[in-house]
């Protein structure tokens, strides 16, 4: 096991436009900001969607692809640094119209209905991903 501790530095709530890709937005809401280590979390609605599933074997994400509206159940992710950028990992639930939920990595092309998010900021540096020879992931 490996941990960091963090003291929270500053938080932000907000609300992505109807049509924004929800990880590029949140993203570069990061960019912004300056926000480079912290967390995020959201609720909301998407026009269309995806998740990514890890395959362990392949070492390879498969992508499921919804193209009708569901709602996001929840969407939580932490901020760090990958490559020398900030790097958004997110998972979500999405919801159907019945209510069955899928969930997973928060793939890019999920297009906000309505997505409201909260970023917590923590103070000091964030840790950089490095490739992990045991699952093939970009972990801390
Ligand atoms: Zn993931």
């Amino acid at each position: 096991m490996k941990s960091i501790s963090y003291s929270e530095k500053k938080c932000w709530l907000g609300r992505l436009e109807k049509g924004d890709d929800i990880l590029a937005s949140l993203t570069r809401f990061c960019h912004e900001h300056s926000i480079t280590v912290g967390t995020v979390s959201a609720i909301g609605a998407v026009q269309e969607g995806g998740v990514g599933f890890y395959d362990q074997k392949a070492a390879a994400y498969r992508e499921i692809r919804f193209s009708e509206e569901m709602e996001i159940a929840s969407l939580s992710g932490n901020i760090s640094r990958k490559d020398g950028e900030t790097f958004l990992h997110c998972h979500v639930i999405l919801a159907d119209v019945e209510g069955k939920s899928f969930g997973g990595h928060l793939l890019e092309g999920n297009l906000a209905f309505a997505c409201e998010f909260v970023i917590t900021e923590f103070a000091g540096s964030a840790p950089e991903r490095v490739l992990d020879k045991d699952t093939g992931l970009m972990l801390w």
